[in-house]
Order: C-alpha cells, then structure tokens, then sequence
C-alpha cells in the first residue's frame, strides 16, 4: 500500500514539513491501524526488516475520533469535514517496531505547526539506518568514498541541500566511471563514445552516459536515466530544494548500485568455489 506519510517520516530531513490535511489523516490512522507496513534497514539485525507501527498516534487517533471519523472503513465514504484535523495537538510522536524483535525501535519526533508537522528528531539517526551493507560498501567504494556517502546521508539528515548533493554528485561519478571501465573491459563501449556525452550541446552528459551503460548497471537505472540528468547541472543552477528533493532518489541509485556490485561479486566467488571442487573431482575420476 502507498503510503506518502510513511515516506515522509521515515525519509525526510529534518526541518522538513508536511501539511496535514484529509489524506494525510487518513493515512496516519492506516498506520495506527498497523495497514501500512514498511520495510527498511532495521540496525540492530543488521538487515532489511518490516517495520509495523507501535505506539504514538493516540492523540491523532483520539481528536479525529471527536470528530465523527470512528474507521478507515467509514473514511473512504466519508470526506473529513473540519479543516484542523490536528486540533488541540502540539506534538507527534511515532514509534514502529521491527517484525523480528519487538525490541528493535524506530522513532520519529515532530512539532505541529497550524496544520502542518515539522520533523524535529528520529532514533537512530539516519546515517545509522541508511547504508545496509555498511562494510562491503566501504570495500567497493574505498574509504574516502565512503566516509563521503556517510557525510552525505548526515547532512541531508539535517536539511543540508546543496552540501550534501555534492558528495552524492562525486559518488556517482566514480560509480558510473569505474562502471565505464567494466564495460571497456569488456568490449562493449570506447573511452571516445562515452566521454562524448559530455561535449554534445544540449544533451544532458550524465543522462546519456547510463544510457550507454545498460547491462552494466541495474536496469532500474539505465531504465529511468533522466533524474540522473541533474548530476550534470552546475551547483548554481541548483536550488537547496531541489537537491534536498533529489537526495532520496540519487542514494537509493547509489545503494542498488552497489548491492549490485555485492551480488555480482558473491556470484563471481561462488562459481570459483564451485570451479575449484569440480577440478577436485575431476582429477579424481582420472
Ligand atoms: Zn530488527
């Protein structure tokens, strides 16, 4: 089930704010409702886990209860009739547990403003929670990128747009670079035709280049190249906005990218493995 109000509390920066009208209520009570579940890093298992509501939304679920709006059931009927559906709160506060030990949180902390909410807090922290494969990351990227990435998620944890962007910008340079050279490597791309890109006016480099690049990056990717366009702006043609905006999308291309990475290399070891004890037998049988 979509859920935007998930989204937002679970990814946004801090400061960030959302009107809360009709919609969003009801979509706070399916989450009352334990309807919309999420999955995301859980960094106690080490994993990617369910998440499922906890505790925290009685107050939204009290005031709106007031206000004649008894069931999710009865809501898609029914059209929220007051216009301040958090009335008489001055705080939110959500908690979710992890589907395999209830004892593995996550919580969010918001201040209400008129009738939108402000993030003002989240345990763990982002960059605690963002990178899954925290160890295999650092050994593809290599130290420097990675203590990058893990600056990137910080700033943008804290509402930095444009600072953040960059390091992200550089990651995805070095990522869709060394994946160049794979493709070099490997007979299906010149160092002309992919450095090309760059110098074709009105032509967006980046976005062309992972083009270029299908079967070498994760299809979502190549697929959906266009957000990618954006690495190739110049900072000043960036807003704070945008790039805050962007941010989620370009690291969760950053993550596949490197999962990708991961698996393929876990699927290199395990035919090593299988090739070194069929030799053994092989010489065997002779
Ligand atoms: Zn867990």
């Amino acid at each position: 089930m979509s859920n935007e109000m998930i989204e937002f509390i679970t990814k946004s920066s801090l400061y960030s704010s959302m009107k809360i009208r009709d919609p969003e209520i009801k979509q706070l009570l399916q989450i009352y409702d334990k309807e919309s579940r999420f999955e995301l890093f859980c960094a106690e298992c080490r994993d990617k886990k369910v998440f499922i509501y906890d505790c925290g939304l009685n107050n939204v679920k009290a005031t709106n209860l007031k206000n004649k709006i008894s069931s999710v059931g009865l809501l898609t009927s029914m059209s929220y009739q007051e216009d301040r559906p958090l009335d008489e709160m001055d705080h939110l506060y959500l908690r979710f547990n992890c589907s395999l030990d209830e004892s593995h949180k996550l919580e969010y902390f918001f201040a209400v403003k008129g009738d939108s909410i402000i993030k003002v807090g989240q345990y763990p922290s982002s960059a605690d929670i963002d990178l899954p494969q925290a160890s295999r990351y650092s050994s593809i990227l290599g130290k420097q990128y990675y203590s990058e990435l893990k600056r990137s998620i910080g700033l943008h944890s804290h509402g930095v747009g444009i600072g953040s962007f960059v390091y992200l910008r550089r990651i995805i340079e070095k990522l869709v670079y060394d994946t160049f050279k794979e493709a070099e490597v490997a007979g299906a791309l010149t160092e002309q035709q992919f450095e090309y890109q760059d110098n074709v006016r009105h032509r967006n480099g980046m976005e062309e280049k992972i083009k270029l690049l299908k079967g070498f990056l994760p299809d979502l990717i190549t697929d959906h190249p266009k957000i990618y366009g954006v690495v190739s702006k110049g900072i000043h043609e960036l807003t704070e906005e945008e790039c805050l905006e962007y941010f989620p999308v370009l690291k969760d291309g950053i993550v596949m990218i490197l999962d990708d990475i991961v698996a393929k290399k876990e699927k290199e070891r395990a035919a090593a493995e299988y090739k070194k004890s069929l030799n053994g037998i092989l010489s065997k049988m002779k």
